[in-house]
């Protein structure tokens, strides 16, 4: 750590000097405020000091190891620098004064400083140390000229109330982190409790898309309540903190621990973790927890039921991941206690069983990789050039041969598969339309029952970061049924999947299911009309009166129609003469694997 202040003369001064900046940067690291976002509160404080002194700079500065760090700026552009050239670093040498350099080009310290000969171009410099109760000087309240000027007296007492703030608002900071804190602990095991590892796990669970697995288990104390109802709660309570010490010992560092509830407990293995992995930690803790614990003379033997759980491969969302460990938490007990089960672990059956069981043929069918996309076109209907894609998926079914979605997608929203088979399609369609060079845009369906789900957006989010495909390209489908779960945090999805510039459509129009309410209700950029509306419209002169009025009220909403299903011709016409600009149909084309990744192959092949 270069401090920059010592002549090798003074060796005792320095140790001591050492062992108070420790001191110091321990009490910085105790406020936790390094690297935290923006916050009003510090942004005020500068703005006033800035119009308080009439100068175009000023700073919260906090002195960390190697770098100085700017909590808040006004008339700024950095965040950091580093600590050499830090004016703050040698103000908190001297916490009870402020520092005044009144023209730094002249002053033998900071002449040659790159803050001061380039841009930002630092002349005037006056700080006053924001001071700890302890002494600890963390920074400064600072403000910079990049002209020559001179600071009073009343200037420097002012100064130093400004510092005086910024202390009390980092101990407000203090404060908040560590209600913070409390809220996510359990105060009996000092393990991180529901809620602290509910938040860790929606932290983990939205990178897991991109294949690095993480792992849960499930753990359920054996025969607790014969313990405490025998020994009493106080040493039930022991129990718990010496099993909570065991886990803790257990598992790899990084790891967290945590007690749910009761006698369970639950553990994220966060770092990237196969089912081979997952078995072996959980072996591990059912042997550290059989031995028995030592409390007040009695030798207590109790041991663990364990339940696992990976995902992406047995859930993708928070909660359905706990909950798929808790069941083979659960099955396992059945089964006796002392043991882990592994969720999903009945799939290993001969295959012929899956089809009485068709949902876990469909997991299976993820894991295995027997879904693909096809991709349709959508043409403009005057002069047939392709303006987009949508994906449409398919299954190929090692027995049935190839299955269409309406054969299985029903099949996955009512087991609680949706979300994983939508995910799915969203990785692989944003990775696939992300390899074609031409300006079309890319839909893709998603279940209404996952648009409610708290995860769309961070998974959408991912796929389209791991993909690089631009958001703007992407267009997600919902076909509104009765089951599009809250509406309020529907809605708020698709605000938010807006804002990131995804566009947003309401499919299969006309049918009964996708109706008026919703172009009220949600605001969709684009309706896709039905092939059995699109049929309707060249029918007869009451189908084509009421798909005029659909096409202009979508016009009004500012929103964009597609017709689906196009056969004929004659189709085509009578929607492009009803106003309707955009088509998909077998008239064009069928779906069929992404035609620009068979021409990517071709080249690739040729050039062999
Ligand atoms: P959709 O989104 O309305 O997709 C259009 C369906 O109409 C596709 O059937 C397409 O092949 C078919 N189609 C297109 N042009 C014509 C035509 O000219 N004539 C006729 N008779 N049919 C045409 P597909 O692929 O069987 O998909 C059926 C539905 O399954 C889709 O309807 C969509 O609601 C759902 N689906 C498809 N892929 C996915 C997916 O990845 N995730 C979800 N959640 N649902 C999907
Ligand atoms: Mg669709
Ligand atoms: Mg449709």
């Amino acid at each position: 750590m270069n401090l920059g202040v010592f002549n090798t003369k003074g060796l005792k001064l320095k140790n001591i000097l050492i062992g108070n900046e420790i001191d110091r940067l321990a009490n910085l690291v105790d406020y936790k405020i390094v690297d935290t976002d923006f916050d009003s509160r510090f942004d005020n404080l500068v703005e006033m000091a800035s119009a308080h002194f009439g100068v175009p700079i000023a700073l919260v500065s906090l002195v960390d190891a190697d770098r100085q760090w700017f909590k808040a700026m006004a008339g700024l552009d950095m965040r950091q620098t580093p600590r050499s050239h830090s004016f703050c670093a040698h103000a908190i040498m001297r916490p009870d004064e402020v520092m005044v350099v009144e023209d730094a080009r002249t002053d033998p310290r900071f002449r040659d400083n790159p803050l001061v000969n380039a841009y930002p171009d630092f002349c005037f410099y006056a700080g006053a140390p924001i001071v700890t109760e302890s002494g600890a000087a963390l920074g400064t309240v600072c403000v910079i000229d990049r002209v020559p000027r001179s600071f009073s007296p009343a200037d420097r007492a002012m100064l130093t109330r400004f510092a005086a703030s910024a202390l009390s608002l980092l101990e407000l900071h203090r404060r908040l982190e560590l209600q913070r804190d409390v809220a996510s602990l359990d105060p009996l095991t000092g393990l991180l409790n529901r809620h602290g590892l509910e938040t860790a796990l929606d932290r983990v669970i939205s990178p897991t898309l991109s294949g690095e697995g993480c792992g849960l288990l499930y753990l359920d104390l054996d025969h607790f309540k014969v313990v405490n109802d025998n020994f009493g709660h106080a040493i039930g309570d022991r129990l718990l903190e010496e099993m909570a010490r065991r886990l803790l010992g257990a598992v790899r560092h990084g790891d967290l621990v945590s007690r749910f509830g009761g006698d369970e407990f639950v553990i994220l293995l966060a770092h990237p973790v196969d089912a081979t992995a997952l078995e072996l930690v959980a072996q591990r803790l059912l042997g550290t927890c059989r031995a028995p614990v030592a409390i007040h003379g009695h030798a207590i033997k109790v041991g663990i039921t364990i339940g696992g759980a990976l995902a992406p491969r047995d859930a993708i969302t928070q909660s359905d991941l706990v909950h798929a460990a808790y069941g083979a938490m659960r099955s396992a007990k059945r089964a006796g206690c002392g043991r882990l089960g592994i969720a999903g672990n009945d799939n290993l059956q001969p295959p012929h069983a899956n089809s009485s069981r068709p949902e876990i043929a469909l997991s299976d069918a993820i894991d295995r990789d027997e879904l693909f996309l096809e991709w349709q076109s959508c043409q403009d209907i005057a002069t047939g050039a392709i303006s987009g894609y949508e994906a449409l998926v398919r299954w190929r079914h090692p027995d049935l041969g190839i299955l269409a979605p309406d054969r299985f997608v029903p099949l996955a929203e009512a087991c609680g598969l949706s979300a994983r088979l939508d995910a799915w399609v969203m990785v692989r369609a944003c990775a696939e339309a992300a390899a074609c060079r031409g300006d079309y845009y890319f839909s893709v369906n998603i279940s209404a029952q996952w648009i409610a789900n708290r995860n769309v957006v961070s998974m959408t989010r991912a796929a389209l970061e791991q993909s690089g495909l631009d958001p703007r390209r992407l267009v997600l489908e919902i076909t509104e049924t009765t089951a599009i779960g809250d509406e309020a945090c529907a809605i708020a999805h698709i605000r938010q999947l807006k804002a990131m510039g995804v566009r947003m459509a309401l499919d299969d129009f006309g049918t009964g299911y996708s109706a008026l309410v919703c172009l009220q209700t949600y605001p969709f950029d684009m309706l896709k009309l039905d092939r059995k509306f699109v049929a309707a419209v060249d029918a007869d002169a009451r189908g084509r009166l009421v798909g005029e009025g659909v096409v202009k009220l979508a016009n009004l909403l500012g929103t964009e129609v597609v017709a689906e299903g196009i056969e004929t011709r004659a189709q085509a016409e009578a929607l492009h003469a009803i106003g309707c600009r955009r088509g998909q149909g077998f008239l064009w084309a069928r779906a069929q694997c992404a035609p620009w990744l068979e021409s990517l192959q071709a080249n690739a092949g040729a050039g062999q």
